[in-house]
Parts: structure tokens; C-alpha cells; sequence
């Protein structure tokens, strides 16, 4: 490709409030153009990085086995309605209605299409398992679009969903995505962890996240040199009071026997329908509280206070009586409160309870049964805090999350009726998992990465090229013959070799050479071959590599077997 021919707007002056280094250095180099909040228009050589990690992506997940689909972006209401996610995704939706005003939505994931025809398709364990992915446009309208392509309000996901009949099946393609993405995310040059995601309370299933370290990230985790630990903060901080007897309390725990949402309902003489989720808060400031939360009203850490003040139908007093809760007894409350709310609709338990006190909330509640609970500390991990594996210390960093992996279950197939004959003639729900991986996110946290003072250092796997051939120039007869020459011969000799492809861009402009060392190393091409008068009067051209700028003087025949 030529350089004089290709669509490289490089810009000098960044914009003010863009801090990420990705996003100033892809703005930079040309490869990307803001079109509004959360929008980006991938110029050449962005949309190149792109198409090379979608093509390691196709590859790791054709070895799994897993087939390529494509579903519309587009989605009726019905089926997010089916599972409930309609209700409980609040404004990260963009919703819209069609020309007969029917509602649909834009899909920010796709279990519910999924899983809607796989419960139309799949009939017969004899079906059964199966594995699809699609490499495809998501939207959610996010609250802080930020860091460029990081976080953006429409972006390609490449997301894969397994079908099984039972849950071996499942951890076995949990298993192999996993690895997949291990081998994902090492061929694409990033430095990564994997870790637990949120902790699993009150049985939540299993979900791993991948952490690229970076100080652009906005999660935490913490990680041990010595032997290799790596945690999410959450679990972490579950994992770390054991090390730390100080930080830790027991009490005697007793929780309240089980009501349904209809029996407490009933008592209060109000429609079951606004009793989806009831829960009773007791925190240190504000005391025992009861809360009563719509179907649809999203609860999350932040809204807590304000929801409180609007839905609180009791005092606490009156709460405790209702519910016939002993004071003392409590439940993780804070950041896992909406998932608490979710497992005490599903199991049946009209409300949960819980406690904070400053610095500490409590751990390892199970409803409807006598426990020994814990206070776990919040507070941030310590210096002093040691590792849960091996004691050694412990360090916090901050990271980007370019991966998930979910066990599923049946937690979409049941609700759209994806349910299939076993071979005992029983039917039974699909088990389902859910993977995904941002391609955008993933070129983002490599330029996190790597990168120097002068630009991009791209992990050769995923450069827009493999080499950059820099006459500098162009008015020298000899620097321009030998130039095209090497450009031809290295573009013909590795592309006839099917495994060993090779990109060459060539910087054929008439500019200065400082311009064209400038650009070069601002768009980050991991190979430089610099053809100058002064070297070819000794019959050499220079290979400067862009991670070190070492460079080295090779005869111009040689330069194409040195070039690799
Ligand atoms: P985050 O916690 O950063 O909001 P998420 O947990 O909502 O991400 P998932 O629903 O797990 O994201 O989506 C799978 C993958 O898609 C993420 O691991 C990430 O790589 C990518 N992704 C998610 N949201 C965005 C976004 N707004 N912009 C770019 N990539 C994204
Ligand atoms: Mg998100
Ligand atoms: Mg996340
Ligand atoms: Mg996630």
C-alpha cells in the first residue's frame, strides 16, 4: 500500500479533556475520528487493526468449534420482555418504536436473540451442543462514554453463546472459550489476567473477567508477583480478611423464615405487582429500613439513598415487625444489591437484609437459614494486605475489561422457552453460556501498552502493516528504484506463501525525512526499512525496529531475509 495513496489525516493539536493515551495517540496517528459522544468513525488504519483482530478472533473460535451467525441489530421488545431485561436495563437501552409503533430496541447483547432460535430450532439432544459467535455491532447508550474507543455507545462485539444439555457440556465449553481467549489475547500482544468476576453471592454462577493492565482502566485488581494471584477487587477484598484477623468480626446470625412477595403483598394490602423486589436495608446511618422497589426500578449502589427516601412504605420499627426480622441478622448490601434483589425473586424470598457499617459490610448470607456471618472489610486493599495463595505482597492496578465469560444455565432459555427432548424423552432447558470480547477495546488497551513518547508501538500481530519502507528521497533516482523494488519483492515473495503474509506499506510521499520518520513512528508500524543516500553508497539499507528503534545495516540483497 502506498502511503500517498492511503487516508493517514495525522493531527497535531489535541483536542482539550482527552487523557487516554489510546485515545490521543489513535486521534493522532490518523486512525479514528469522533463523530458524536460514544461514536467513532474507523479511518484505514484503524478499521485495518480491527479487521486483523476480528480475523484472530474467527480463527480461535472456528477451533472451537463455534459457527458464525449474524442477527439483526435491530430487536422486537417481545423477547426482552420474555426475560425480564426489557424492565431491568434502564436508560444504557436505546429504544425505539417501528412505523405501527410496536417497541423494539437496539441490541446491547444478544442472549435473548439467542436463546429465541435456539427454543424455535432445537428440538433434540441429537442437536445438541452447538456453539455461534458473530463478530457485530452493539449499542448501549453508555452514562460516560470514554477513552476514545474504550467506551464507546456503539461498538463490534465478538460474542458467542453455547447450547448444551447439561451442565458438563457447559463447563466444558466454558472451558474451551477460556482457553481461546487465552490464546486470543496473548496472539494479540496484551498483557492480561484473568479473574473471578464478581463474587458469586447467594449462588450466582460462574463468570470470569479478562483484565488488560493499564492506568487508563477503570476496574481494580489486585495481583501477587510472587505467585501469580490475580483477583478482582470484590473478590479480593472477600478473600483477603481471612489473612487479616483485625479486620474481621463474626456475629451470630439468624435470618427471618422465608415469605413470598404475594404474602407480603397480602399483609400490606397492595398489589402484588409492585413487590417485585422488597428488600430491608439496615445500615448504620440510616437504621433498619424497608424497601419496597417496582418490577422496574433499577437497584444499584447510587440510586440506594434516593430510592429509599421514595419507596420506604414502613419505619423501622414497623419494618422489623412486619417481617418478623431479629435485629442483628444481616446481608451483603452496596454494590451486589441489585443481584441480591434478583436471587431473592427467584428464590422465592420477598425481601433480603442487609447491613453496613462504615468501612465493612457483611458477608455470606443465606436466606432462610442460620448462619454464621461475617463483616468483611471494604475498605481498600492495604499495602500490608498479603496474598490469599502464598502471603507475599500484594499490589493494586488498574486495568481495562477487554473480555467475559458466563455461565448461563437457563436463565434465558427458560424464560423464551428454549427447552429440547433428552434421550430419556424428557424435556428439559437448553444450558446456556455467553462470551464476549471488544475488538476496539482490545486495540485501545494494546496502545495503552505499548507506546512511547513519539506513538503507537503496535504488537505485530495486530499493526495495520507488518513493514514500513521509508525512502527518504524521493528525488534520488537510486532511493526510489530500490525502494519499490524491496516493496514489490517483500509484498510478492511472503504472499506466496499462504501462511506467511505480509503487509507493506510504502512511504512514497515527497516530504522531508523528518516528517517521515515522525509519522512513521507515530503510526507505529513494528518494522522500518529506511533507504538513505549515505547507506546506499555502501550498498545497505537500515532495519530499525519501532519497540527499541535499534536498527541495524543490512546489505540491500539481504534486506528481504533480514526483514522477518
Ligand atoms: P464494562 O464493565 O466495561 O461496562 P461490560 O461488562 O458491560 O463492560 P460485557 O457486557 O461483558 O461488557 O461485554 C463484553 C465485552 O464487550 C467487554 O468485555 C468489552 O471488551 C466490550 N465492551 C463492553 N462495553 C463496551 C463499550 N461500551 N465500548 C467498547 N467495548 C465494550
Ligand atoms: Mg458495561
Ligand atoms: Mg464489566
Ligand atoms: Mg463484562
Amino acid at each position: 500500500m502506498r502511503y500517498s495513496k492511503l487516508f493517514i489525516p495525522t493531527m497535531r493539536e489535541i483536542p482539550s479533556g482527552i487523557n487516554a493515551i489510546s485515545h490521543i495517540l489513535m486521534l493522532k496517528a490518523g486512525y479514528v475520528r469522533q463523530l458524536a459522544a460514544g461514536l467513532f468513525i474507523f479511518l484505514p488504519l484503524g478499521w485495518r487493526v480491527l479487521n486483523k483482530i476480528n480475523t484472530i478472533l474467527k480463527e480461535e473460535m472456528e477451533k472451537i468449534g463455534a459457527q458464525e451467525i449474524s442477527m439483526p441489530i435491530l430487536h422486537p421488545a417481545e423477547i426482552w420482555q420474555q426475560t425480564g431485561r426489557w424492565y431491568t436495563i434502564k436508560e444504557e437501552m436505546f429504544r425505539l418504536k417501528d412505523r405501527t409503533g410496536r417497541d423494539m430496541c437496539l441490541g446491547m447483547t444478544h442472549e435473548e436473540i439467542m436463546a429465541w432460535i435456539a427454543s424455535k430450532e432445537i428440538k433434540s439432544y441429537r442437536q445438541l451442543p452447538q456453539v455461534w459467535y458473530q463478530i457485530q455491532t452493539k449499542l448501549r447508550d453508555e452514562a460516560r462514554p470514554r477513552g476514545g474507543v474504550l467506551r464507546t455507545r456503539e461498538f463490534i462485539m465478538k460474542d458467542s453463546y453455547s447450547f448444551d444439555i447439561d451442565w458438563e457440556g457447559l463447563d466444558k465449553n466454558y472451558k474451551l472459550h477460556a482457553e481461546a481467549y487465552h490464546r486470543i489475547f496473548t496472539r494479540c500482544g496484551l498483557k492480561y489476567f484473568q479473574v473471578e468476576s464478581d463474587p458469586g453471592i447467594m449462588g450466582d454462577m460462574e463468570s470470569h473477567e479478562f483484565m488488560a493492565p493499564t492506568p487508563a482502566g477503570e476496574d481494580d485488581i489486585v495481583l501477587c508477583d510472587h505467585c501469580g494471584y490475580a483477583a478482582n477487587i470484590e473478590i479480593a477484598r472477600s478473600q483477603l480478611p481471612t489473612l487479616s484477623p483485625l479486620n474481621m468480626e463474626y456475629k451470630e446470625a439468624h435470618t427471618p423464615q422465608k415469605k413470598s412477595v404475594k404474602e407480603v403483598a397480602e399483609f400490606l394490602g397492595l398489589d402484588e405487582r409492585y413487590f417485585i423486589k422488597t428488600l430491608l436495608v439496615i445500615s448504620e446511618k440510616n437504621g433498619p429500613v424497608l424497601v419496597m422497589l417496582r418490577g422496574d426500578q433499577e437497584l444499584n449502589e447510587k440510586k440506594l439513598a434516593r430510592v429509599i427516601g421514595e419507596f420506604s412504605f414502613a419505619t423501622p420499627e414497623q419494618a422489623l415487625e412486619i417481617l418478623g426480622v431479629e435485629l442483628g441478622f444481616v446481608g451483603p448490601v452496596g454494590h451486589k444489591i441489585k443481584k441480591i434483589a434478583d436471587f431473592s425473586i427467584e428464590k422465592g424470598i420477598a425481601y433480603v437484609s442487609g447491613a453496613n457499617k462504615k468501612d465493612y459490610h457483611l458477608k455470606g448470607i443465606i436466606p432462610g437459614e442460620h448462619f454464621d456471618a461475617q463483616w468483611t472489610d471494604i475498605r481498600k486493599v492495604k499495602d500490608k494486605d498479603k496474598c490469599p495463595k502464598c502471603g507475599s505482597s500484594l499490589r493494586i492496578e488498574k486495568a481495562i475489561e477487554v473480555g467475559n465469560i458466563f455461565k448461563l444455565g437457563t436463565k434465558y432459555t427458560e424464560p423464551l422457552n428454549a427447552y429440547f427432548l433428552d434421550k430419556d424423552g424428557k424435556e428439559k432447558p437448553i444450558i446456556m453460556g455467553s462470551y464476549g470480547i471488544g475488538p476496539a477495546r482490545v486495540a485501545a488497551a494494546a496502545i495503552e501498552q505499548n507506546h512511547d513518547n513519539d506513538g503507537i508501538i503496535w504488537p505485530k500481530s495486530i499493526a495495520p502493516f507488518d513493514i514500513e519502507i521509508i525512502p527518504l528521497n524521493m528525488a534520488d533516482d537510486k532511493t526510489v528504484s530500490i525502494a519499490e523494488e524491496l516493496y514489490e519483492k517483500v509484498t510478492e515473495i511472503y504472499n506466496s506463501f499462504a501462511d506467511r503474509h505480509m503487509e507493506v506499506l510504502i512511504d512514497d510521499r515527497d516530504e522531508r525525512p523528518g516528517v517521515k520518520f515522525k509519522d512513521a513512528d507515530l503510526i507505529g508500524i513494528p518494522i522500518q526499512v529506511i533507504i538513505g543516500e549515505k547507506a546506499l553508497k555502501e550498498n545497505k539499507v537500515e532495519i530499525k525496529k519501532r519497540r527499541t528503534k535499534e536498527t541495524k545495516k543490512v546489505p540491500v540483497n539481504k534486506a528481504v531475509v533480514e526483514i522477518v
